[in-house]
């Protein structure tokens, strides 16, 4: 038998109308609507004229891909109108992954973001007097009642913009547009990709005055690059790496000393701020952004999604007068965050005020003990080795993630599994392509699993996954 022509080939694919008439299309109308369809009948068969043209169809498996075309237009259909944005099973051990999320949000913040955002909301409206009011107002109170104290002059505010990078811009616009920034050069980070402390600077107007080294600064760096030009001094965390060996950096007392002499406002990014004492989770390293205020930092910035474990926003709290100037600044109205993130922080922030905070998926997971972890994995280790599955446990670390202090880890037990046929990067992509996707890590050619971001309601739906590949 001779191959036909690919001429012959094209012309055994029906029009688009003549797809249409098939009777067993009119279930499918009737849900997706007759122009969507049409759509995707278009798509299906643009597909088959590919597939012919890098010859991968021959006659016998076009007729078979012919005789399927309503499955595959509805198939199409299904896959257009599903979401894109899905949850997934984060077995990685990376509590504030960027690429997953970041932080889980809390049930009572999914309950008021439900009850505030389906409704209609006192958002900016002062229920009192019946007039207009501020957005800032149900955070602020909150934060006032976690961060003023009478080490911080009694009285701390706060405003919300989108992100930290956000929250980093608009101070430096507000409060150094036109003048000198001193920042120290082993502090001029990039974080995430594209937040790098000179391009923000930039963007925001002021000029970036580098002083010290990458190893070293001493605070008479500081002091010998202040001019009359100068507005402001900047102390940036470094977030996602380490510098060690022969270093200095000046102490936040001393920065701050420094500051009030010279009467110029000091701003700290704080990066990952904890409103929670880190230590009770074994995490020292990290800067909580009462510190911060207590040293007497003017204002810190701190992203809400990170350690603070609510939703993606950029904090900035500080010494009033500050917080005033950044909050009438025109950029603020730009960078502004919309009721369901004030719905989600007000409820994280109320859960710091109860003390409750367990109640926070992100505190949840960094307080879990190595042993309740450990006791979950042999559960679910016997569970799948009864499926010939091969499982080990092993001492290994979680990582915080999201630009939270590199190098602090919460020891944990990890799950190694190996599949006598499969590789490492074929059980991955299996495990991806499960409903929901589990994200694995991969270490030496083994599948290794962290049940500490895995929420223990979640083990069964791993287990199960882990047999159905095996099989
Ligand atoms: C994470 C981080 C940022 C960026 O915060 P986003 O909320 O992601 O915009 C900026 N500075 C530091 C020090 C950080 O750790």
């Amino acid at each position: 038998m001779t191959t036909p022509p690919l001429a012959e080939l094209f012309r055994k694919l029906p029009s688009v109308d003549e797809v249409l008439r098939d009777p067993s299309l009119r279930d499918i109308e009737e849900t997706y609507g007759r122009e969507s369809v049409a759509e995707a009948a278009r798509i299906v068969l643009s597909r088959l004229r590919q597939e012919i043209s890098s010859a991968l169809l021959n006659e016998k498996s076009l007729e078979l891909a012919l005789s399927g075309l309503s499955g595959a237009i509805e198939n199409q259909l299904r896959r257009e109108s599903s979401f894109s944005l899905r949850p997934v099973l984060n077995a990685t051990g990376v509590l504030l992954h960027t690429n997953l999320g970041r932080a889980p949000l809390s049930d009572s913040a999914i309950d008021h973001i439900r009850e505030s955002a389906t409704r209609y909301s006192n958002l900016e409206f002062d229920l009192a007097d019946g007039s207009r009011g501020k957005r800032d107002v149900h955070v602020d109170r909150l934060f006032r009642r976690l961060l003023a104290s009478g080490k911080t002059g009694g009285d701390i505010s706060t405003v919300v913009v989108n992100n930290n990078a956000a929250a980093v811009l608009l101070v430096l616009n507000t409060l150094a547009e036109g003048g000198e920034v001193i920042v120290s050069r082993g502090e001029l980070v990039e974080i995430g990709g594209s937040f790098r402390i000179p391009d923000v600077m930039a963007k925001s107007g002021a000029i970036l005055r580098e002083v010290g080294t990458t190893n070293r600064t001493r605070v008479s760096d500081y002091e010998k690059a202040i001019t009359d030009k100068t507005r402001l001094l900047l102390r940036v965390h470094r977030s996602n790496f380490e510098i060690t060996g022969f270093t200095e950096q000046p102490s936040m007392e001393e920065l701050v000393a420094l500051a009030r002499q010279r009467g110029i406002p000091l701003l700290e990014d704080l990066g990952s701020g904890a409103l929670f004492d880190r230590r009770s989770v074994g995490i020292d390293g990290e800067p909580a952004v009462l510190d911060s205020l207590h040293a007497g930092v003017d204002i810190v910035t701190y992203s809400g999604d990170k350690l603070l474990g609510g939703p993606q926003a950029g904090l900035i709290s500080g010494r009033p007068e500050f917080v005033a100037r950044i909050r009438a600044n025109s950029l603020f109205r730009a960078l502004r965050v919309d009721k369901l993130t004030y719905a989600a922080l007000e409820a994280t922030l109320l859960a710091y005020v109860r003390q409750d905070h367990n109640a926070i998926p992100a505190l949840r997971m960094m307080r879990l003990a190595k042993q309740e972890i450990e006791a979950r994995a042999k559960t679910l280790a016997a569970d799948i080795t009864a499926a010939g599955i091969r499982a080990e446990l092993l001492d290994g670390d979680s990582l915080l993630g999201g630009g939270a202090a590199p190098s602090t880890v919460l020891p944990t037990r990890l799950l190694a599994i190996t599949y006598a046929e499969l590789s490492a990067q074929e059980v991955a992509a299996r495990l991806r392509a499960c409903d929901p996707p589990i994200i694995a890590r991969i270490e030496e050619g083994r599948i290794l699993l962290d049940l500490r971001t895995v929420f223990p309601e979640q083990d069964a739906t791993l287990a199960a996954a882990l047999r159905r590949i095996a099989s």
